[in-house]
């Protein structure tokens, strides 16, 4: 049996996986805001791996998490909130069991490749669209790493030059301008609306379609969205682009309308090479089954 942890800037997953990655039991949390320390992520999560390895045989457990892993220690962890994660010690507390530690959304890619969305594809992109947006690149179905950090930050790509500060602490990256969270932070106080959940927002953007403000703000988001796009197809030429995190709660707003205009605005170099456009399966499992993927 495998254990799966899914560590996101608002939602912890934990689940029990049998050997063949199927998903038998989880736990979720959601989490409003940032963690305090270190320490209260690693006890969280030390709670929970109790919990199943005091009822069950475990050979692995795979954590998910935001940042680039380095001999079991996270760095540039921007949308949890705090600088550092080192799980050396919770490793240290199962010396039976291996541990598998790598990148939240390159690991909710592997899912989506192996069993979702991205299943029949050799060329693909994965963009996670939530708190901030993570990316993996696939070409004939390897995952294209660097060996510095790991790469293919394409949520940092600058879109636009001297814009936004990013937490990264660069200007104007993709995701200052298309990650879920900006989007939303920005609609609500454009429109002037008290905290609302994910689904009040759509369906308030759904009624107020005519609405100038919505109308701009949707625009807006989808104008940013292609230029990231286009850099995006035009250095990878992917056959599919898989679109998961929260963005799938929201695609009755951008989806049909940014495929339609991808299609027939030219921002594609080779113009055959348009690719699909998906949404991820996989939903909030995708981080804990692929945690526990190589
Ligand atoms: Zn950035």
């Amino acid at each position: 049996m495998k254990i799966g942890i899914d560590l996101g800037g608002s939602h912890i997953g934990i689940g029990l996986l049998n050997n063949d990655n199927e998903l038998l039991e989880k736990v979720e949390k959601n989490r409003k805001e940032s963690f305090e320390s270190e320490a209260e992520i690693l006890q969280l999560i030390e709670s929970y791996i109790d919990k199943f390895v005091s009822e069950n045989s475990i050979e692995l457990i795979g954590i998910a998490t935001p940042g680039n892993v380095k001999e079991n220690k996270m760095q540039n962890l921007f949308n949890l909130g705090i600088s550092k994660l080192d799980f050396t010690p919770l490793i240290a507390k199962y010396p039976d069991i291996r541990f598998l530690i790598q990148n939240d959304s390159k690991a909710a890619a592997k899912a989506e490749l192996r069993y979702g969305a991205l299943r029949e594809d050799k060329d693909s992109v994965f963009l996670c669209l939530g708190t901030g947006i993570g990316s993996a690149v696939f070409i004939n179905r390897r995952l294209l790493q660097a060996n510095k950090n790991t790469g293919f930050e394409l949520g940092h790509m600058i879109i636009e030059k001297d814009g936004k500060l990013c937490h990264c602490g660069k200007r104007g990256c993709f995701e200052t301008y298309c990650s879920i969270k900006r989007w939303k932070e920005k609609t609500k106080e454009e429109l002037q609306l008290p905290e609302v959940s994910s689904e009040r927002l759509v369906e308030i953007v759904k009624e107020q379609k005519e609405n100038p403000i919505v109308q701009k703000s949707v625009e807006e988001y989808i104008e940013y969205f292609l230029v990231g796009l286009s850099n995006i197809i035009d250095i990878f030429e992917p056959e599919s682009i898989c679109l998961g995190g929260s963005f799938v709660y929201f695609k009755d707003i951008f989806y049909d309308e940014l495929v339609k205009k991808l299609e027939s605005t030219r921002c594609v170099f080779n113009k055959d090479s348009v690719p699909k456009i998906v949404l991820a399966e996989l939903k909030n499992d995708a981080g804990i089954i692929g945690a526990v993927l190589e």
